[in-house]
């Protein structure tokens, strides 16, 4: 008889660890909280259009990699996918001038240059550094800790250049970047896509992955794909039940047994993948005393353990709208939760026919939030909330207004959104997009993919390798079930 692998959460880790069991010869069970599998790789419809959650690139696209294989293998993508029609990373207006990040590193360069000929040294660094940073890969063979000598050397020569740029970016963050440059345009491009608090590599890294073609959007976007992931799963005969809220692992004499959800239903097992965000499963799956004891440090230092999430709000427009990719603008200065901004951003899903009704496209806004935005959503009450919510919106959209007049009039709210939802909906920790940030000085924490004390629970999601993401969730899952494979000396090449 199979051994039967219990997986809890369906994003694309949970997902990801469901397909790699049934790929190593298990039973895979996933028991999903919500309607929908995906998690945060999501999209939703309002008013005839549709919302796109995640991905504004998915790394690893690009043939003959590792992790585009391992998207193949999820269903993700194949030699079929057609991408959206991008040109560009992002555009920042500022002090009446304008620069885009283009996937065209030339044209990027010409064009900075152009823009702020003060900084031509730092301009020709960061094009040289982003162009090493193509070689930048997330490895995804096998966890980090299974690696030989001889992968670490494999993985080494595949990104010779990385530690150039490491050494050239790797101990400052955005801020500090930014402060290299004179000119203000350049300022703002540096340090405001990201939270200023990452770290500097982690811009041209991101860049790099655009430059490369290796961070394509796969036309339908989010949704569309966790669906082809999910019809994967389900067609090599997995087992998937949603609206199924686990409410804890059974544990006896120091072995998982099993899970029990919500219902008071229990499920028995061989192997517990938790796919769920790392505080579920220290707080809510499994007592707190099992938290390792840095995790449970950095959740009570926030400051130095920032997460990131977002106030964001969709709007319907007419198709004139002359905001081309992710713009962004000087805005009057606006306080959303704890933090006052003076610049914001859009972004135009016109590449995306099928988001609008002919004529319309969608645009969305993200204004970045902290831990102590979440907490103050947190401290509202749920009136509260929603007359919040409104009133943001409405600040937001006359900013809209104000740098793009064509929309005076033309600006139809969708949805709002703010971190309290990925907590709603995905269980995530202050509403967190991705993992910890990491901050210059500040020790990176790792998960061994294990629970201490407790046998055959393994861990996958996007928490288990900084800075989290799609493509670590995705590897995640594979991980976990190598660690599973480890375990009963079995070959762990899957
Ligand atoms: C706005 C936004 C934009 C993003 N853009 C990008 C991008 O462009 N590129 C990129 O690589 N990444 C992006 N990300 C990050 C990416 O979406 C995440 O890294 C990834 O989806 C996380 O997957 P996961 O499986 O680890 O976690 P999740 O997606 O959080 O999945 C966990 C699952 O567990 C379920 N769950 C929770 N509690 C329970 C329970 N009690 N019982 C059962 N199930 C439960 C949840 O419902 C959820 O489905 C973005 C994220 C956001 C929010």
């Amino acid at each position: 008889m199979k051994k039967k692998i219990v997986v809890i959460g369906g994003g694309i880790g949970g997902l990801s660890a469901g397909i790699y069991a049934l790929k190593a010869g298990y039973d895979a069970v996933i028991y999903e909280k919500n309607p929908v599998t995906g998690g945060e790789c999501m999209g939703w419809n309002r008013k005839g259009c549709h919302i796109d959650n995640c991905i504004h690139w998915l790394t690893g696209t690009a043939a003959d990699t590792p992790l585009r294989q391992l998207w193949e293998t999820l269903g993700a993508i194949d030699e079929n996918t057609r991408y959206a029609k991008t040109d560009r990373f992002y555009t920042t207006r500022s002090g009446g001038k304008e620069a885009t990040l283009w996937k065209d590193l030339d044209r990027t360069e010409k064009e900075l240059l152009e823009a702020a000929p003060e900084d031509e040294a730092e301009i020709r660094k960061f094009i040289q550094y982003v162009r090493y940073s193509e070689a930048c890969t997330v490895p995804v063979d096998k966890p980090m800790d299974m690696m030989s000598i001889g992968d670490y050397i494999k993985l080494g020569k595949s990104m010779a250049n990385m530690p150039k740029v490491m050494k050239e970016y790797g101990k400052i963050d955005l801020r500090q970047l930014a402060e290299r440059f004179r000119s203000p345009l350049m300022r703002k491009i540096i340090a405001n896509y990201m939270p200023p608090e990452y770290m500097a590599y982690s811009l041209l890294v991101s860049y790099a992955t655009m430059t490369s073609g290796n961070g394509e959007i796969p036309v339908g976007g989010s949704l569309a794909m966790t669906e082809r992931i999910t019809a994967r799963f389900r067609e090599m005969g997995g087992e998937l039940h949603t609206s199924a809220p686990v409410k804890k692992i059974i544990a006896e004499n120091g072995t998982a047994k099993g899970i029990e959800l919500a219902s008071g239903e229990k499920i028995t097992a061989d192997y517990v993948i938790s796919a769920v965000d790392m505080s579920l499963l220290y707080g809510r799956f499994l007592d707190r005393s099992y938290t390792p004891k840095d995790w449970a440090a950095a959740y009570d230092r926030y400051k130095d353990y920032p997460v990131m999430s977002g106030f964001q709000t969709a709007f319907i427009t007419d198709d004139s709208f002359s905001g081309e990719g992710t713009v962004f603008f000087d805005c009057e200065p606006i306080k959303i939760g704890t933090r006052s901004c003076d610049m914001m951003s859009v972004k135009n899903y016109s590449y995306e026919k099928s988001f609008a009704p002919e004529g319309k496209t969608v645009i969305q806004t993200n204004i970045a939030q902290y831990d102590a935005d979440f907490i103050y959503w947190k401290s509202l009450s749920k009136e509260e909330y929603k007359a919040k919510k409104q009133e943001y919106a409405g600040e937001i959209a006359k900013r809209l207004i104000k740098e793009f007049p064509g929309l005076d009039g033309k600006l139809e709210l969708l949805d709002c959104w703010t971190p309290l939802t990925y907590e709603r909906y995905c269980g995530a920790y202050h509403g967190a997009y991705m993992a910890f940030i990491t901050k210059p000085g500040v020790k990176k924490l790792s998960c061994s993919g294990t629970v201490r004390g407790l046998k055959n629970v393994y861990i996958a999601g996007q928490w288990i390798m900084s800075p989290g993401g799609l493509p670590v969730a995705a590897a995640s899952g594979k991980f976990a079930v190598q660690r599973i494979l480890k375990k009963e000396k079995r070959p762990t090449d899957i």
